[in-house]
């Protein structure tokens, strides 16, 4: 093979990783608008592109209300981390949940936990939108665990940690999984308008 051809052939895997990743789009730091969101810590994001917090297994918390641009940012760590040849789990919160359950009642949790505690970094999407329950949040923690300084997690949610106790039903089982998330953890709080309702005017929608 010439070199153009490696380098092209280097292209498709990379691309073929990215699609099998689970991203629910595909957008890199490049695309994110800094100026739309200036509570974005942006050189804090711009070090965690270095991707040295997957080095340390360390985790990352992006919260903030719906539309402010963690899904993105953590979709972005994502797509750095798969070019950099590391393998990448994008998930939703509660499809995993659902997913863990279903395993559970088969008979091949451990099969699935292994699948998931694999990756190098994991990223869980949306928790707190829907309740966890309780067996729910038990696979959760079981999972957090097994990661736990080993792997790195990149988790999104809406609910600040102090609301986890509502999303999983169980103050017990919550302080356990945050215990453990937020040990060693790039907290990134965002405030400010939702980029999806941008091009509304400031003081809400047009009345007809
Ligand atoms: P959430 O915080 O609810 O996860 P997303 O990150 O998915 O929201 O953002 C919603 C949409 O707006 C996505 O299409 C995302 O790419 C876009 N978006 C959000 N913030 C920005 C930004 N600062 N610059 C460019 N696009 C943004
Ligand atoms: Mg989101």
């Amino acid at each position: 093979m010439t070199r153009v051809e490696v380098a092209a052939r280097e292209v498709r895997i990379t691309n073929q990783r990215i699609r099998s990743s689970g991203f629910p789009y595909v957008k890199g730091l490049a695309d994110f608008d800094w100026d739309f969101q200036p509570s974005v810590p942006r050189a804090e994001i711009e070090e965690l592109a270095t991707l040295r917090f997957v080095e340390r297994a360390e985790n990352v918390l992006f919260v903030g209300s719906p539309g402010v641009g963690k899904t993105h940012l953590a979709v972005a760590l994502g797509i750095e981390a798969v070019r950099a040849g590391r393998e990448v789990r994008f998930v939703d919160c509660a499809r995993l949940v659902e997913d863990l359950e279903d395993a559970s009642s088969r008979g091949i949790l451990k099969k699935r936990l292994k699948y998931y505690a694999h990756s190098r970094l994991l990223i869980i999407d949306e928790l707190g939108y829907l309740d966890v329950g309780s067996a729910g949040a038990d696979l959760l923690f079981q999972l957090i665990s097994t990661r736990y300084e080993q792997r790195s997690t990149i988790i999104t949610t809406n609910v600040g940690i102090s609301g986890w106790g509502r999303v999983f039903g169980d103050d017990v089982a919550a302080s356990a999984i945050a215990d453990r998330v937020c040990h060693h953890c790039h907290l990134v709080k965002i405030t400010g308008r939702s980029y999806r309702l941008k091009d509304l005017p400031r003081d809400g929608p047009v009345k007809p």
